[in-house]
């Protein structure tokens, strides 16, 4: 009935995230307000964590791609899970690292990076640079060498692997801004030249073909793709990088017609596959990373608002207005991305109406959804709508000048705040 496991209905008809109440948490919070489960997300984790340990002799980690959810509080989740961290940015990196994130478990993502951001990831000797191009190479081997650092880094590479169609393609993905390409030689070119490079350590390679796939093959595809370049490598440099790094992408359920790649299959097979094109190449088993954002935090998100004006315009469409909106979930108005809903108060009942979510932003393309099945709402009402815990936050803004809703944990049938609402004065703390 529900997308996410942690969703119920209790005996006064309310829906329950993890035990709580939603309407009390809308009452006691305040809405709009971003609600997510600590249990979910830890045992999010652990299916990943458990997956190395079972079909890869536990040879690997993995890393939170914290762009899809990022705050104080889920860097010590991440960190007491015993994972590693991705940042693609400054704002994340400080983040991570004022939460006490392990230095060395982080990793720099990023196709631009400042002076900024790599004098300050080397000044905290964090583990790992992911470089982007030739340019990023040489002004980092340059500021390296000024600052006696001696940075590991990787490389990401475009294995020219399409996720995102239907039947995946193998080649021409050269159109990213992201990474090197594979096929036109850049990619070899550039490993090489930073092999030799005196104040860089070039532990390995990395990819990350999409997000949000539901098919095993590509990842596969991609694997067997990224071993054969470390094999290249070595042909021509004697150099064997010692880590692989998967990229992240694993889908999750936003619909009820999702069907998300169970993650401990995708360990399985693509252990499988690294020890078959391993032993073909003679290569050592590399030291493996994967990068799931979305799949951690996704669903363990539920966002509450408080619903507003009901218009109805016969024979086209009803309007369902909420407090929040496209400041607080971008993701409709960006890519007509789909999600569930339900009406908190009314959870027990049917769905009897089909609806369009609007949020209260000047902009007509402020939606958070078309034709969505609901309960019949009225003023007053809360709706929830589901697996909204990765790039909700994340992505919100403030636009209309409207403070960032805040972050409430629930567990074990208790709530607590992990990041306070914003404030009037908030909005006005830089003008001058
Ligand atoms: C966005 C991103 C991820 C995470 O993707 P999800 O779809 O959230 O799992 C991992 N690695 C890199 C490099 C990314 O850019």
């Amino acid at each position: 009935m529900f997308v996410s496991k942690n969703l119920e209905v209790n005996e006064k008809g309310h829906l329950t995230i993890a035990g709580n109440d939603a309407v009390s948490l809308a009452r006691e919070y305040g809405t709009p307000v971003y609600v997510m489960d600590e249990e979910l997300i830890r045992e999010n984790c652990r299916k990943f964590s458990e997956s190395f340990a079972s079909y890869y002799d536990g040879n690997g980690m993995t890393l939170y791609a914290s762009k899809a959810f990022s705050c104080k509080e889920i860097y010590r989740i991440v960190d007491q899970e015993g994972m590693g961290a991705d940042v693609v940015s400054l704002g994340e990196l400080y983040t991570a690292l004022s939460a006490g994130f392990p230095a060395e478990k982080i990793y720099f993502h990023g196709n631009n990076k400042s002076r900024e951001e790599l004098e300050y990831a080397l000044s905290h000797d964090i583990g790992c640079i992911v470089v982007d191009n030739l340019e990023e190479l040489g002004q980092l081997d340059l500021l390296a060498g000024q600052m006696g650092k001696r940075p590991g880094i990787m490389f990401r590479i475009k294995p020219g692997i399409d996720a995102h169609t239907h039947d995946f393609i193998r080649t021409g993905q050269i159109d990213s801004k992201f990474g090197l390409a594979l096929e036109t030689g850049e990619a070899m070119t550039v490993l090489k030249r930073a092999s030799a490079m005196e104040h860089l350590y070039l532990k390995g390679v990395h990819c990350h073909i999409g997000s949000q796939i539901f098919d095993l093959e590509p990842f596969k595809a991609a694997a067997e793709v990224m071993l054969r370049l470390i094999a290249q490598l070595k042909e021509e440099t004697g150099i064997e990088v010692e880590q692989l790094n998967l990229g992240g992408g694993f889908g999750i359920k936003y619909t009820l017609e999702d069907q998300p790649v169970s993650y401990e299959k995708y360990m399985k097979e693509v252990s499988v596959t690294v020890n078959e094109v391993v032993r073909e190449l003679g290569l050592n088993r590399p030291f493996i990373l994967i990068e799931p954002g979305r799949s951690i935090v996704g669903p363990a998100g539920t966002t509450l608002y408080t619903v507003g004006a009901v218009k109805e315009i016969p024979g086209i469409r009803t309007y369902v207005s909420v407090d929040g909106g496209m400041t607080d979930n971008p993701r409709y108005a960006l890519y007509q991305a789909k999600y569930d809903m339900a009406l908190a108060n009314k959870a027990g009942e049917e769905k009897n109406t089909v609806v369009t979510v609007a949020g209260k932003c000047c902009e007509s393309g402020d939606l958070l959804g078309e034709s969505i099945p609901l309960q019949r709402a009225e003023a007053g009402d809360v709706l929830a709508v589901f697996a909204t815990g990765a790039y909700n936050y994340s992505m919100a803004s403030r636009y209309n000048r409207t403070p960032v809703p805040p972050v409430v944990m629930v567990k074990d049938g208790e709530s607590r705040l992990i990041v306070k609402r914003e404030t009037l004065e908030d909005l006005t703390r830089n003008d001058l």
